[in-house]
Protein backbone atom coordinates (compact mmCIF):
# COMPACT_ATOMS: atom_id res chain seq x y z
CA UNK A 1 0.00 0.00 0.00
CA UNK A 2 1.75 3.47 -1.30
CA UNK A 3 0.45 6.28 0.97
CA UNK A 4 1.54 10.60 0.93
CA UNK A 5 4.28 10.95 3.36
CA UNK A 6 3.07 13.04 6.37
CA UNK A 7 5.42 15.06 8.47
CA UNK A 8 4.60 12.84 11.70
CA UNK A 9 4.82 9.30 10.21
CA UNK A 10 7.27 7.72 7.66
CA UNK A 11 6.91 4.80 5.72
CA UNK A 12 9.59 2.91 4.97
CA UNK A 13 11.45 3.49 1.57
CA UNK A 14 10.78 0.44 -0.88
CA UNK A 15 11.11 -0.25 -4.58
CA UNK A 16 11.11 3.95 -5.15
CA UNK A 17 7.89 4.15 -3.22
CA UNK A 18 7.18 5.48 0.92
CA UNK A 19 5.04 2.31 1.86
CA UNK A 20 3.53 1.72 5.37
CA UNK A 21 4.44 -1.57 7.07
CA UNK A 22 2.14 -4.92 7.12
CA UNK A 23 2.43 -4.78 10.87
CA UNK A 24 0.42 -1.72 11.30
CA UNK A 25 2.64 -0.38 14.40
CA UNK A 26 4.98 2.66 14.35
CA UNK A 27 7.05 3.87 17.21
CA UNK A 28 7.52 7.27 17.86
CA UNK A 29 11.65 9.09 17.90
CA UNK A 30 12.36 11.22 20.39
CA UNK A 31 14.38 14.22 20.83
CA UNK A 32 17.88 12.59 23.60
CA UNK A 33 18.30 16.64 24.69
CA UNK A 34 14.36 16.73 25.44
CA UNK A 35 12.06 13.73 25.89
CA UNK A 36 9.02 15.41 25.66
CA UNK A 37 10.11 16.05 22.29
CA UNK A 38 8.40 13.72 19.07
CA UNK A 39 10.55 13.91 16.18
CA UNK A 40 7.91 11.53 14.54
CA UNK A 41 6.79 7.98 14.04
CA UNK A 42 8.00 5.22 12.02
CA UNK A 43 7.10 2.09 10.83
CA UNK A 44 7.92 -1.22 13.13
CA UNK A 45 8.41 -3.02 10.39
CA UNK A 46 7.48 -7.05 9.70
CA UNK A 47 9.31 -9.94 8.08
CA UNK A 48 6.97 -9.22 5.10
CA UNK A 49 8.53 -6.03 4.93
CA UNK A 50 11.24 -7.29 4.69
CA UNK A 51 10.59 -9.42 1.95
CA UNK A 52 9.49 -7.01 -0.03
CA UNK A 53 12.46 -4.95 0.00
CA UNK A 54 14.60 -7.34 -0.14
CA UNK A 55 12.54 -8.26 -3.76
CA UNK A 56 13.14 -4.28 -4.76
CA UNK A 57 16.44 -4.51 -4.53
CA UNK A 58 16.64 -7.69 -6.64
CA UNK A 59 14.64 -6.63 -8.85
CA UNK A 60 16.84 -3.72 -9.47
CA UNK A 61 20.04 -5.18 -9.65
CA UNK A 62 20.82 -6.54 -13.06
CA UNK A 63 19.90 -2.89 -14.86
CA UNK A 64 22.18 -1.50 -11.84
CA UNK A 65 24.82 -3.62 -12.27
CA UNK A 66 24.95 -3.24 -16.35
CA UNK A 67 24.89 0.89 -15.62
CA UNK A 68 28.05 2.34 -16.68
CA UNK A 69 29.96 2.87 -13.60
CA UNK A 70 30.76 6.26 -14.56
CA UNK A 71 27.13 6.59 -14.85
CA UNK A 72 26.56 5.23 -11.21
CA UNK A 73 28.92 7.54 -10.11
CA UNK A 74 27.25 10.68 -11.61
CA UNK A 75 24.30 9.73 -9.20
CA UNK A 76 26.42 9.87 -6.56
CA UNK A 77 27.41 13.46 -7.81
CA UNK A 78 23.86 14.22 -7.89
CA UNK A 79 23.21 12.83 -4.33
CA UNK A 80 26.21 15.11 -3.40
CA UNK A 81 24.32 18.00 -4.92
CA UNK A 82 21.18 17.32 -2.92
CA UNK A 83 22.69 17.12 0.08
CA UNK A 84 24.27 20.19 -0.29
CA UNK A 85 21.33 21.84 -0.55
CA UNK A 86 19.91 20.19 2.08
CA UNK A 87 22.71 20.16 4.83
CA UNK A 88 21.57 22.56 7.32
CA UNK A 89 18.25 21.08 7.62
CA UNK A 90 19.54 17.78 7.93
CA UNK A 91 22.17 18.71 10.78
CA UNK A 92 19.34 20.45 12.63
CA UNK A 93 17.56 16.67 11.98
CA UNK A 94 20.75 14.91 13.29
CA UNK A 95 21.11 17.57 15.92
CA UNK A 96 17.87 17.19 17.77
CA UNK A 97 17.46 12.91 16.99
CA UNK A 98 20.90 11.84 18.28
CA UNK A 99 21.90 14.97 20.39
CA UNK A 100 25.04 16.20 19.26
CA UNK A 101 26.05 19.64 18.79
CA UNK A 102 24.87 21.84 15.67
CA UNK A 103 28.58 22.01 14.74
CA UNK A 104 29.26 18.38 15.38
CA UNK A 105 26.49 17.60 13.13
CA UNK A 106 27.31 19.88 10.03
CA UNK A 107 31.33 18.31 10.17
CA UNK A 108 29.15 14.56 10.01
CA UNK A 109 27.13 15.92 6.76
CA UNK A 110 30.11 17.39 5.39
CA UNK A 111 32.24 14.24 5.70
CA UNK A 112 29.24 13.05 4.07
CA UNK A 113 29.64 15.10 0.83
CA UNK A 114 33.53 14.04 1.08
CA UNK A 115 32.31 10.93 1.10
CA UNK A 116 30.18 10.55 -1.58
CA UNK A 117 32.72 13.07 -3.59
CA UNK A 118 35.37 10.52 -3.12
CA UNK A 119 33.27 7.23 -4.57
CA UNK A 120 31.47 9.34 -7.09
CA UNK A 121 35.46 9.46 -8.68
CA UNK A 122 35.81 5.77 -8.19
CA UNK A 123 33.45 5.70 -10.84
CA UNK A 124 35.79 7.12 -12.99
CA UNK A 125 38.78 4.85 -11.54
CA UNK A 126 37.20 1.43 -11.38
CA UNK A 127 40.30 -0.74 -12.74
CA UNK A 128 41.11 -4.00 -12.87
CA UNK A 129 44.43 -5.40 -14.05
CA UNK A 130 45.85 -6.84 -17.12
CA UNK A 131 47.98 -9.71 -16.49
CA UNK A 132 50.96 -10.72 -18.01
CA UNK A 133 49.92 -14.78 -19.64
CA UNK A 134 52.59 -17.73 -19.89
CA UNK A 135 51.47 -18.26 -22.78
CA UNK A 136 51.73 -16.51 -26.56
CA UNK A 137 48.82 -14.67 -27.92
CA UNK A 138 47.14 -14.72 -24.58
CA UNK A 139 45.58 -11.63 -23.05
CA UNK A 140 44.37 -11.57 -19.07
CA UNK A 141 43.00 -9.16 -17.27
CA UNK A 142 40.73 -8.83 -14.24
CA UNK A 143 37.50 -6.77 -13.81
CA UNK A 144 34.93 -6.07 -10.52
CA UNK A 145 31.90 -7.56 -10.40
CA UNK A 146 28.98 -6.55 -7.58
CA UNK A 147 27.80 -9.01 -5.50
CA UNK A 148 23.59 -8.25 -5.84
CA UNK A 149 21.23 -7.10 -2.96
CA UNK A 150 23.34 -6.33 0.20
CA UNK A 151 22.24 -5.56 3.19
CA UNK A 152 23.71 -2.47 5.09
CA UNK A 153 22.88 -2.20 9.04
CA UNK A 154 23.76 0.80 11.23
CA UNK A 155 24.19 2.46 14.61
CA UNK A 156 22.85 5.67 15.56
CA UNK A 157 26.07 7.52 16.74
CA UNK A 158 26.68 8.25 13.02
CA UNK A 159 23.40 8.02 11.56
CA UNK A 160 24.26 9.77 8.25
CA UNK A 161 27.69 9.72 7.72
CA UNK A 162 27.96 5.81 8.18
CA UNK A 163 25.55 4.91 5.92
CA UNK A 164 26.30 7.05 3.67
CA UNK A 165 29.78 5.43 3.67
CA UNK A 166 28.26 2.16 3.14
CA UNK A 167 25.60 3.17 0.24
CA UNK A 168 28.52 4.75 -1.59
CA UNK A 169 30.70 2.31 -1.76
CA UNK A 170 28.72 -0.75 -2.51
CA UNK A 171 26.19 1.56 -5.03
CA UNK A 172 29.20 2.51 -6.73
CA UNK A 173 30.70 -0.98 -7.27
CA UNK A 174 27.14 -1.90 -8.84
CA UNK A 175 24.65 -3.55 -5.99
CA UNK A 176 22.04 -2.57 -5.02
CA UNK A 177 21.33 -2.15 -0.82
CA UNK A 178 18.72 -2.39 1.73
CA UNK A 179 19.37 -0.16 4.35
CA UNK A 180 18.39 -1.05 8.15
CA UNK A 181 19.57 1.87 10.00
CA UNK A 182 19.21 2.33 14.39
CA UNK A 183 15.85 2.17 15.73
CA UNK A 184 16.88 5.31 17.55
CA UNK A 185 18.06 7.23 14.47
CA UNK A 186 15.27 6.75 11.57
CA UNK A 187 14.72 10.09 11.03
CA UNK A 188 17.86 11.21 9.35
CA UNK A 189 17.97 7.42 7.36
CA UNK A 190 14.69 8.89 5.82
CA UNK A 191 15.83 12.17 4.72
CA UNK A 192 18.62 10.34 3.02
CA UNK A 193 15.94 8.42 1.58
CA UNK A 194 14.67 11.43 -0.03
CA UNK A 195 17.55 12.68 -1.18
CA UNK A 196 18.46 9.31 -2.61
CA UNK A 197 15.17 9.49 -4.49
CA UNK A 198 15.52 13.06 -5.86
CA UNK A 199 18.83 11.94 -7.28
CA UNK A 200 17.59 9.87 -9.44
CA UNK A 201 18.37 6.33 -8.47
CA UNK A 202 16.23 3.55 -10.56
CA UNK A 203 13.55 2.73 -8.37
CA UNK A 204 14.66 -0.46 -6.01
CA UNK A 205 18.45 0.34 -6.37
CA UNK A 206 17.72 1.86 -2.61
CA UNK A 207 15.67 0.58 0.17
CA UNK A 208 15.57 1.44 3.72
CA UNK A 209 12.99 -0.18 6.16
CA UNK A 210 12.70 0.77 10.42
CA UNK A 211 12.26 -1.19 13.27
CA UNK A 212 13.02 -3.70 15.66
CA UNK A 213 17.54 -4.87 15.23
CA UNK A 214 17.14 -7.45 16.54
CA UNK A 215 13.71 -8.43 14.34
CA UNK A 216 15.04 -6.95 11.08
CA UNK A 217 18.59 -7.40 11.27
CA UNK A 218 18.84 -10.89 11.56
CA UNK A 219 15.95 -11.50 8.88
CA UNK A 220 17.84 -9.79 6.85
CA UNK A 221 21.27 -11.80 7.13
CA UNK A 222 19.19 -15.16 6.83
CA UNK A 223 17.16 -13.84 3.84
CA UNK A 224 18.89 -16.30 0.67
CA UNK A 225 19.02 -12.94 -1.75
CA UNK A 226 20.68 -10.92 0.30
CA UNK A 227 24.48 -12.01 -0.58
CA UNK A 228 26.42 -9.77 2.11
CA UNK A 229 26.10 -7.99 5.22
CA UNK A 230 27.93 -5.04 5.92
CA UNK A 231 27.93 -4.14 9.50
CA UNK A 232 28.51 -1.32 12.11
CA UNK A 233 27.67 -1.53 15.83
CA UNK A 234 28.25 -3.44 19.04
CA UNK A 235 31.16 -6.29 19.22
CA UNK A 236 28.23 -7.93 20.37
CA UNK A 237 25.73 -7.91 17.91
CA UNK A 238 28.18 -7.97 15.26
CA UNK A 239 29.89 -11.44 16.36
CA UNK A 240 26.35 -12.57 16.60
CA UNK A 241 25.64 -11.69 13.02
CA UNK A 242 28.83 -12.75 11.82
CA UNK A 243 27.84 -16.58 13.44
CA UNK A 244 24.53 -16.60 11.13
CA UNK A 245 26.41 -14.77 8.29
CA UNK A 246 29.13 -18.10 8.63
CA UNK A 247 26.35 -20.52 8.90
CA UNK A 248 25.00 -19.21 5.75
CA UNK A 249 28.40 -19.13 3.74
CA UNK A 250 27.92 -15.46 3.52
CA UNK A 251 30.76 -12.48 3.53
CA UNK A 252 29.84 -10.17 6.43
CA UNK A 253 31.84 -6.59 7.05
CA UNK A 254 32.31 -5.97 10.65
CA UNK A 255 32.87 -2.31 12.17
CA UNK A 256 32.53 -2.60 16.17
CA UNK A 257 33.52 -0.92 19.27
CA UNK A 258 37.18 0.16 20.35
CA UNK A 259 38.52 1.08 23.71
CA UNK A 260 41.06 3.67 21.99
CA UNK A 261 44.29 4.77 24.01
CA UNK A 262 46.42 8.21 24.16
CA UNK A 263 49.53 7.70 25.35
CA UNK A 264 51.53 10.31 26.63
CA UNK A 265 55.41 10.59 27.49
CA UNK A 266 57.07 12.72 29.44
CA UNK A 267 58.35 14.93 27.04
CA UNK A 268 54.86 15.70 25.77
CA UNK A 269 54.06 18.96 24.75
CA UNK A 270 51.22 18.84 27.50
CA UNK A 271 48.91 22.12 26.56
CA UNK A 272 48.30 19.67 23.12
CA UNK A 273 47.81 16.35 24.69
CA UNK A 274 45.13 17.51 27.36
CA UNK A 275 43.51 19.69 24.47
CA UNK A 276 43.33 16.67 22.03
CA UNK A 277 42.21 13.91 25.23
CA UNK A 278 39.11 16.47 25.92
CA UNK A 279 38.17 16.68 22.49
CA UNK A 280 39.01 12.70 21.58
CA UNK A 281 37.27 11.64 24.91
CA UNK A 282 34.33 13.86 25.42
CA UNK A 283 33.12 15.40 22.19
CA UNK A 284 30.58 14.29 20.49
CA UNK A 285 29.63 12.75 24.27
CA UNK A 286 32.19 9.98 23.81
CA UNK A 287 29.71 8.35 21.45
CA UNK A 288 32.39 7.68 18.91
CA UNK A 289 34.14 4.09 17.88
CA UNK A 290 37.18 6.37 17.95
CA UNK A 291 36.76 8.27 20.84
CA UNK A 292 39.75 8.35 23.38
CA UNK A 293 38.75 5.92 26.54
CA UNK A 294 41.83 5.61 27.93
CA UNK A 295 45.29 8.08 28.56
CA UNK A 296 48.33 6.27 29.12
CA UNK A 297 50.42 9.04 30.97
CA UNK A 298 54.16 8.20 31.95
CA UNK A 299 54.88 8.89 35.93
CA UNK A 300 56.33 12.25 36.05
CA UNK A 301 53.78 13.98 33.82
CA UNK A 302 51.01 12.42 35.32
CA UNK A 303 49.53 14.81 38.04
CA UNK A 304 50.40 18.04 35.68
CA UNK A 305 48.23 16.35 32.87
CA UNK A 306 45.52 15.43 35.38
CA UNK A 307 45.29 18.79 36.44
CA UNK A 308 45.46 20.41 32.82
CA UNK A 309 42.69 17.84 31.29
CA UNK A 310 40.46 18.36 34.76
CA UNK A 311 39.92 22.06 34.25
CA UNK A 312 39.43 21.01 30.64
CA UNK A 313 36.68 18.61 31.00
CA UNK A 314 34.96 21.19 33.39
CA UNK A 315 34.81 23.68 30.85
CA UNK A 316 33.26 21.42 28.54
CA UNK A 317 30.47 20.17 30.84
CA UNK A 318 27.94 23.53 29.96
CA UNK A 319 28.34 22.46 26.18
CA UNK A 320 27.88 18.47 26.37
CA UNK A 321 25.48 17.13 24.41
CA UNK A 322 23.01 14.26 25.88
CA UNK A 323 23.70 10.23 25.93
CA UNK A 324 21.26 9.15 22.77
CA UNK A 325 18.58 7.38 25.54
CA UNK A 326 17.80 6.32 28.50
CA UNK A 327 19.63 2.81 28.18
CA UNK A 328 22.75 4.22 27.42
CA UNK A 329 22.63 6.82 29.85
CA UNK A 330 22.02 3.88 32.57
CA UNK A 331 25.19 2.14 30.97
CA UNK A 332 27.41 5.40 31.35
CA UNK A 333 26.65 5.51 35.02
CA UNK A 334 26.97 1.83 35.86
CA UNK A 335 30.33 2.13 34.50
CA UNK A 336 30.66 5.30 36.42
CA UNK A 337 29.41 3.34 39.79
CA UNK A 338 32.39 0.22 39.30
CA UNK A 339 35.03 2.65 38.32
CA UNK A 340 34.08 4.40 42.03
CA UNK A 341 33.22 0.85 43.37
CA UNK A 342 37.22 -0.98 41.87
CA UNK A 343 38.93 1.89 43.24
CA UNK A 344 39.64 4.56 40.39
CA UNK A 345 39.56 8.04 41.56
CA UNK A 346 37.15 10.32 40.42
CA UNK A 347 38.53 13.77 40.10
CA UNK A 348 35.79 15.35 37.53
CA UNK A 349 31.77 14.72 37.07
CA UNK A 350 30.10 11.60 38.01
CA UNK A 351 27.05 12.35 37.85
CA UNK A 352 24.19 13.20 35.74
CA UNK A 353 23.08 16.40 35.08
CA UNK A 354 19.62 17.25 35.29
CA UNK A 355 18.94 21.64 36.35
CA UNK A 356 17.71 23.78 34.02
CA UNK A 357 18.38 22.91 30.31
CA UNK A 358 19.76 19.24 31.50
CA UNK A 359 16.29 18.41 33.21
CA UNK A 360 14.71 16.76 30.42
CA UNK A 361 17.51 14.94 28.45
CA UNK A 362 19.78 12.02 29.22
CA UNK A 363 23.05 14.17 30.31
CA UNK A 364 25.98 13.19 32.38
CA UNK A 365 28.90 15.09 32.98
CA UNK A 366 32.30 15.01 31.80
CA UNK A 367 34.07 12.00 33.82
CA UNK A 368 37.79 11.97 34.67
CA UNK A 369 39.14 8.72 36.61
CA UNK A 370 42.65 8.72 37.80
CA UNK A 371 44.51 6.13 39.20
CA UNK A 372 43.22 3.59 36.88
CA UNK A 373 44.53 0.01 36.33
CA UNK A 374 44.51 -1.84 33.44
CA UNK A 375 42.44 -5.06 34.99
CA UNK A 376 39.43 -2.48 36.21
CA UNK A 377 36.21 -2.81 34.13
CA UNK A 378 36.39 1.00 33.16
CA UNK A 379 39.76 0.28 31.29
CA UNK A 380 39.13 -2.55 29.90
CA UNK A 381 35.27 -2.62 28.39
CA UNK A 382 33.44 0.39 25.91
CA UNK A 383 31.51 2.72 27.63
CA UNK A 384 30.52 4.70 24.54
CA UNK A 385 30.01 7.99 26.79
CA UNK A 386 32.00 10.99 28.28
CA UNK A 387 33.91 9.06 30.65
CA UNK A 388 37.94 9.08 30.41
CA UNK A 389 40.29 6.84 32.63
CA UNK A 390 43.70 8.00 33.27
CA UNK A 391 46.14 5.01 33.52
CA UNK A 392 49.96 5.68 34.99
CA UNK A 393 52.87 3.88 33.39
CA UNK A 394 56.40 3.26 34.30
CA UNK A 395 58.07 4.25 30.90
CA UNK A 396 56.92 3.56 27.35
CA UNK A 397 57.51 0.35 26.73
CA UNK A 398 55.13 -0.04 29.60
CA UNK A 399 52.62 1.88 28.30
CA UNK A 400 52.91 0.21 24.62
CA UNK A 401 51.73 -2.73 26.76
CA UNK A 402 49.02 -1.27 28.66
CA UNK A 403 47.73 0.05 25.14
CA UNK A 404 47.60 -3.37 23.37
CA UNK A 405 46.04 -5.24 26.20
CA UNK A 406 42.76 -4.70 25.60
CA UNK A 407 40.39 -7.07 23.11
CA UNK A 408 39.92 -4.11 20.77
CA UNK A 409 41.88 -2.47 18.40
CA UNK A 410 40.53 0.60 16.49
CA UNK A 411 42.37 3.40 17.11
CA UNK A 412 44.97 5.12 19.33
CA UNK A 413 47.82 8.01 19.40
CA UNK A 414 50.79 8.86 21.24
CA UNK A 415 52.14 12.42 22.18
CA UNK A 416 55.80 12.60 21.98
CA UNK A 417 58.29 14.66 20.02
CA UNK A 418 61.03 11.12 19.83
CA UNK A 419 61.15 9.95 16.42
CA UNK A 420 62.25 6.52 17.40
CA UNK A 421 59.68 6.22 20.09
CA UNK A 422 56.93 7.08 17.59
CA UNK A 423 57.98 4.55 14.98
CA UNK A 424 58.35 1.93 17.29
CA UNK A 425 54.25 2.85 18.57
CA UNK A 426 53.50 2.67 14.52
CA UNK A 427 54.77 -0.82 14.08
CA UNK A 428 54.21 -2.22 17.67
CA UNK A 429 50.51 -1.22 18.22
CA UNK A 430 47.64 -3.62 17.46
CA UNK A 431 45.06 -0.54 16.10
CA UNK A 432 43.78 0.08 12.46
CA UNK A 433 44.29 3.43 12.60
CA UNK A 434 47.59 5.33 14.42
CA UNK A 435 47.83 9.08 15.24
CA UNK A 436 50.78 10.86 16.22
CA UNK A 437 50.32 14.10 18.30
CA UNK A 438 47.10 14.52 17.28
CA UNK A 439 43.60 12.94 18.61
CA UNK A 440 42.41 9.57 18.20
CA UNK A 441 38.94 10.17 15.95
CA UNK A 442 38.15 11.65 12.76
CA UNK A 443 38.86 9.93 9.12
CA UNK A 444 39.14 11.28 5.89
CA UNK A 445 37.04 9.97 3.41
CA UNK A 446 39.60 8.66 0.65
CA UNK A 447 41.59 6.72 3.83
CA UNK A 448 41.27 3.08 4.88
CA UNK A 449 38.92 3.04 8.05
CA UNK A 450 38.36 0.23 10.23
CA UNK A 451 39.63 -1.40 13.09
CA UNK A 452 41.61 -4.59 14.55
CA UNK A 453 41.00 -7.58 16.81
CA UNK A 454 37.53 -7.42 18.13
CA UNK A 455 37.00 -4.02 16.54
CA UNK A 456 36.96 -5.04 13.16
CA UNK A 457 36.64 -7.29 10.41
CA UNK A 458 36.07 -8.28 6.59
CA UNK A 459 37.90 -5.28 5.22
CA UNK A 460 38.13 -1.56 5.54
CA UNK A 461 35.68 1.25 5.12
CA UNK A 462 36.27 4.16 2.92
CA UNK A 463 39.10 4.52 0.94
CA UNK A 464 39.73 2.64 -2.43
CA UNK A 465 40.02 -0.74 0.01
CA UNK A 466 36.00 -0.09 0.29
CA UNK A 467 35.58 -1.53 -3.22
CA UNK A 468 37.09 -4.73 -2.27
CA UNK A 469 34.38 -5.79 0.21
CA UNK A 470 31.27 -4.92 -2.56
CA UNK A 471 32.88 -6.71 -5.34
CA UNK A 472 34.30 -9.89 -6.74
CA UNK A 473 36.95 -10.31 -8.56
CA UNK A 474 36.63 -12.03 -12.31
CA UNK A 475 39.81 -13.37 -14.18
CA UNK A 476 39.59 -13.17 -18.04
CA UNK A 477 42.03 -15.15 -20.25
CA UNK A 478 41.69 -14.39 -24.02
CA UNK A 479 43.34 -16.29 -26.19
CA UNK A 480 44.07 -14.64 -29.44
CA UNK A 481 45.75 -17.20 -31.66
CA UNK A 482 42.80 -18.77 -33.74
CA UNK A 483 41.83 -21.93 -33.91
CA UNK A 484 45.31 -23.64 -34.60
CA UNK A 485 47.31 -23.73 -31.57
CA UNK A 486 46.86 -25.81 -28.16
CA UNK A 487 45.34 -24.32 -25.63
CA UNK A 488 47.56 -24.33 -23.13
CA UNK A 489 51.07 -25.74 -22.31
CA UNK A 490 49.69 -28.70 -19.41
P1 LIG B 1 24.23 -1.98 18.21
O1 LIG B 1 25.11 -3.14 17.99
O2 LIG B 1 23.29 -2.01 19.35
O3 LIG B 1 23.30 -1.75 16.92
C1 LIG B 1 23.85 -1.63 15.61
C2 LIG B 1 22.78 -1.99 14.59
O4 LIG B 1 22.42 -3.37 14.77
C3 LIG B 1 21.48 -1.20 14.73
O5 LIG B 1 20.93 -0.96 13.46
C4 LIG B 1 20.60 -2.13 15.52
O6 LIG B 1 19.22 -1.89 15.33
C5 LIG B 1 21.01 -3.47 14.96
N1 LIG B 1 20.75 -4.56 15.91
C6 LIG B 1 20.61 -4.48 17.24
N2 LIG B 1 20.38 -5.71 17.78
C7 LIG B 1 20.41 -6.57 16.74
C8 LIG B 1 20.28 -7.98 16.66
N3 LIG B 1 20.06 -8.73 17.74
N4 LIG B 1 20.37 -8.55 15.45
C9 LIG B 1 20.61 -7.79 14.36
N5 LIG B 1 20.76 -6.45 14.38
C10 LIG B 1 20.66 -5.85 15.56
O7 LIG B 1 25.18 -0.69 18.23
P2 LIG B 1 24.76 0.82 18.52
O8 LIG B 1 24.45 0.97 19.97
O9 LIG B 1 23.75 1.28 17.52
O10 LIG B 1 26.12 1.59 18.17
C11 LIG B 1 27.15 1.77 19.06
C12 LIG B 1 28.26 0.78 18.77
O11 LIG B 1 28.71 0.94 17.42
C13 LIG B 1 29.50 1.01 19.63
O12 LIG B 1 29.98 -0.23 20.06
C14 LIG B 1 30.49 1.66 18.66
O13 LIG B 1 31.84 1.47 18.99
C15 LIG B 1 30.13 0.98 17.39
N6 LIG B 1 30.59 1.75 16.23
C16 LIG B 1 31.67 1.28 15.54
C17 LIG B 1 32.17 1.99 14.45
C18 LIG B 1 33.34 1.48 13.66
O14 LIG B 1 33.55 1.93 12.53
N7 LIG B 1 34.15 0.57 14.20
C19 LIG B 1 31.57 3.20 14.09
C20 LIG B 1 30.47 3.66 14.84
C21 LIG B 1 29.99 2.92 15.90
Amino acid sequence: MSVKIDLKTWGNFIGGEWIFSSSGKTKPDLNPANTDEILGYFQESSLEDVNKAVDAAKKAFPEWKRAPVPERGKRLLKTMQILEQRKEELAQALNREEGKSLNEAIGEVLKSLNVLDFFAGEGKRFYGETIPSELPKNFIYTKREPLGVVALITPWNFPVSIPIWKMAAALICGNTVVLKPSSLTPWTAMILMEIFQESGFPKGVVNCITGSGAMIGDALVKHPEVKAISFTGSTEIGRKLQALAGQRGKPIQLEMGGKNAVIVLKDADLDLAASAAALGALGSTGQRCTATSRMIVEEPVLEAFTKKISEKAKQMAENMGPCVDENQLKKVLSYIDSGKKEGGKLVCGGHRMTEEKHAKGYYVEPTIFAEVTPEMTIAKEEIFGPVLSIIPAKNFKDALKIANEVEYGLSASIFTQDAEKIFEFIDEIDVGMVHINSATIGGEAQVPFGGMKNSGMGGREMGRQALDFFTEWKSVYVDYTGSSRKTSFY
